[in-house]
C-alpha cells in the first residue's frame, strides 16, 4: 500500500519484529524506516533522524545511500546473480585478495551469509580438526561471559549473555564459559593488574577442563551488546600467551568490530594478537548485501587439505547464499570506499571528538558512571550511584533513548534483561561522521540525562 498509515498497520498486523519491538507497539507509536542518506535516516511520517547506531547494530560503516554500492551490485547482478559458491567468481575472488591484504598472517576466506553462520563454520572447523588431528580430543570451545556471537543453535551456546537462557535449549555439548573482563566493578588497584588476572581467569578454566579438550577460544575485540568492554591494559597479550601455551586456536568475532569501526580495519589489529580464526559479516558490506565470511591461516586450511583419509572432500558444507554474487560485489565497493574517504583516519579523529564530548558531558551527569570505547564505538554506562556503582533502572536508560530519539538523534542500549547488562547507552555512528554530527549526538544525550534525571 502507498498510504502509510495502512502499511504502517500491514506492518503491525503480519511482521514478526526481531527483538521486542512488539511489546513497544503496544504503548508507543509503530515506527517504519523508509528513507536514509548520509548519516540521517526518515520515517514513514517524514521525520529525519541523525543516525548514531549504524542502523540499529553497527552496520553501516559508510552510511546510507551510497549509489556506488547499489551501482556495484546491479552490475555485478546483470552479468552473473548467483552461482554456488563451491566455483569461483569473480567479486569473489577480488574481495577475498582484497581483504587479505589488511589481514597480514591469514590466507583463506570462506563465504555466507550472517554472523552466526561464519561463527559456526569457525566452531565446526575447530571440531572437524578436532576429530581428525587430536583424537577426538580438543572438542570443547570457550567463550566469554557477556559476548555474543549469534542466533544459530551453536552460536546462542556460545552466547555469554542471557539469551542463552531462553528456554531454547538442550544446546549442543562442549561450550564451556571464561569470565568477562569488565573493569568498572572490579576490585583491583589498577587496569593492569585487573587485565593479567582477567586473562588468567581463562586459563584456570582451561586447566579446569583439562588442556587437552579445549580447542578453541572464541572472544570479541570489544564486547558489543554485553557493555561495550574495552580489554583492560595486558588483557590480549596474556590471552595469546595463554592460546600459545595450551594449543588452543583464537577465534576472533570482529562481526561488530570489523571494517573500521574502531579505526583500524580489524578490533584486533587494535591489540597485535594473532588469530587462528576471524570472523565479519555486519559492516563487511555496509548492509547494501549479506555477506560474511570466515577468514583463516593457511596452516588450518592445510590440516583440511592433507588430510589423508580425504583430502578436501571433508571440508564438505556447501550454503546456498553463499554463492550470491550480490555480497562480495558490495564488499568490494564497501571496502573502496572506506580506502578513498580515508574513513579509518576519520573514525580516530571523530572517535577522539566523541570521547572527549562524552567525558565533558560525565563532568555534568552524574549518572554517567563509565565511559568505554574505541574508535566510533563507544558505551555511556549509567548508574543509580557513582560511589555504589549500582545500575541505573532499565526504564530510566529506555527513557533517555527515547528522549534522544523525540530530539531526532537514535542512540542505543545495550537492552538485555539481566541488571548490568541493561544499562550501557551504545553510540555507533557511521565512519563518516562529521564534528557537527558528534557534537550533535553528544548535546542530545546531555538534554535527554537533564530531561530524564534531572
Ligand atoms: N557476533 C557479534 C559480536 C554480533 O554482535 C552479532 C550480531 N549482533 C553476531 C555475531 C551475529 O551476526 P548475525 O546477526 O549477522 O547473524
Amino acid at each position: 500500500p502507498n498510504d502509510m498509515t495502512a502499511l504502517i498497520e500491514a506492518d503491525r498486523a503480519h511482521v514478526w519484529h526481531h527483538l521486542s519491538q512488539h511489546k513497544a507497539y503496544e504503548t508507543v507509536d509503530p515506527q517504519l524506516i523508509v528513507e536514509g542518506k548520509g548519516m540521517r535516516i526518515w520515517d514513514a511520517r517524514g521525520k529525519e533522524y541523525l543516525d548514531a547506531t549504524s542502523g540499529g547494530v553497527w552496520t553501516v560503516n559508510v552510511g546510507y545511500g551510497r549509489t556506488s554500492i547499489a551501482d556495484a551490485v546491479r552490475d555485478q547482478l546483470v552479468k552473473l546473480n548467483y552461482f554456488a559458491g563451491a566455483k569461483g567468481s569473480e567479486p569473489g575472488a577480488r574481495f577475498a585478495q582484497k581483504l587479505i591484504e589488511k589481514m597480514p598472517g591469514l590466507t583463506r576466506v570462506y563465504y555466507s551469509n550472517s554472523g552466526s553462520e561464519a561463527n559456526e563454520k569457525a566452531f565446526k572447523m575447530v571440531r572437524q580438526i578436532a576429530a581428525r588431528h587430536h583424537g577426538g580430543r580438543k572438542w570443547k570451545i570457550l567463550f566469554r561471559e557477556r559476548d555474543y556471537h549469534g542466533t544459530t543453535f551453536g552460536a546462542l551456546a556460545a552466547c555469554g549473555q542471557p539469551q542463552r537462557n531462553a528456554d531454547y535449549g538442550p544446546y549442543p555439548d562442549g561450550f564451556v564459559e571464561v569470565p568477562h573482563c569488565l573493569e568498572y566493578r572490579s576490585q583491583y588497584p589498577d587496569a593492569e593488574s585487573y587485565g593479567i588476572a582477567a586473562a588468567d581467569a581463562i586459563e584456570a578454566v582451561i586447566l579446569r577442563e583439562g588442556p587437552d579438550t579445549v580447542g578453541a577460544l572464541c572472544l570479541e575485540p570489544i564486547t558489543a551488546g554485553g557493555g561495550v568492554i574495552t580489554p583492560p591494559a595486558g588483557y590480549w597479550q596474556r590471552v595469546q600467551e595463554i592460546c600459545t601455551k595450551y594449543n588452543v586456536l583464537l577465534h576472533i568475532d570482529e562481526v561488530v568490530c570489523g571494517l573500521g569501526r574502531t579505526g583500524a580495519w580489524f578490533g584486533y589489529q587494535q591489540y597485535g594478537v594473532t588469530p587462528d580464526f576471524v570472523t565479519m559479516a555486519k559492516g563487511l558490506a555496509s548492509g547494501y548485501a549479506a555477506i560474511s565470511c570466515t577468514v583463516t591461516t593457511e596452516a588450518i586450511f592445510d590440516l583440511f587439505k592433507s588430510d589423508a583419509a580425504d583430502p578436501m572432500n571433508y571440508f564438505r558444507d556447501i550454503s546456498t547464499f553463499g554463492g550470491c554474487l550480490a555480497g562480495p560485489a558490495a564488499a568490494l565497493e564497501n571496502m573502496r570506499i572506506i580506502e578513498e574517504e580515508s574513513l579509518l583516519e576519520n573514525t580516530q579523529a571523530m572517535g577522539l571528538r566523541l570521547r572527549d564530548n562524552l567525558l565533558a558531558l560525565m563532568e555534568r551527569h552524574a549518572a554517567i558512571g563509565e565511559v568505554r570505547g574505541c574508535g566510533l564505538f563507544y558505551g555511556a554506562e549509567l548508574v543509580a550511584d557513582r560511589k555504589t556503582r549500582e545500575p541505573l533502572a532499565e526504564a530510566k536508560v529506555q527513557a533517555v533513548v527515547a528522549k534522544c530519539m523525540e530530539l531526532g538523534v537514535i542512540i542505543g542500549a545495550t537492552n538485555r534483561s539481566l541488571p548490568g547488562l541493561n544499562n550501557t547507552l551504545t553510540l555507533s555512528p557511521a565512519l563518516i561522521a562529521t564534528e557537527a554530527d558528534i557534537d550533535r549526538i553528544t548535546d542530545a544525550i546531555g538534554q535527554a540525562l537533564t530531561s530524564v534525571l534531572g
